[in-house]
């Protein structure tokens, strides 16, 4: 695991048939394969999606490895109810 800064997010452009190659916790990031190249995908605040790493599959699921490790689930919270 190095320190190397994330890669910047852009809006996601499809350029062929996408398909999901892996979900994290609560499908924050999926590991998508598109067009001959992998890359993590993310759903912004608008519905609207944005990818990153696109380009071999070892680099897209290191950075989805380590996207989905930061995941903090709201699903574990126990705070269910009022
Ligand atoms: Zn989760």
């Amino acid at each position: 695991m190095n320190c190397t800064a994330l890669p910047s997010w852009e809006p996601h452009v499809p350029r062929g048939l996408l398909r999901v190659v892996e979900a994290s916790c609560c499908e924050e990031y999926v590991l998508c394969f598109e067009a001959a190249q992998f890359f993590v995908r993310r759903v912004t605040g608008q519905g609207a999606y944005e990818e990153t790493a696109r380009g071999p599959y070892a680099r897209a699921a290191a950075v989805w490895g380590e996207l989905a490790g930061r995941h903090v689930c709201r699903n574990q919270t126990g705070d269910l109810g009022t």
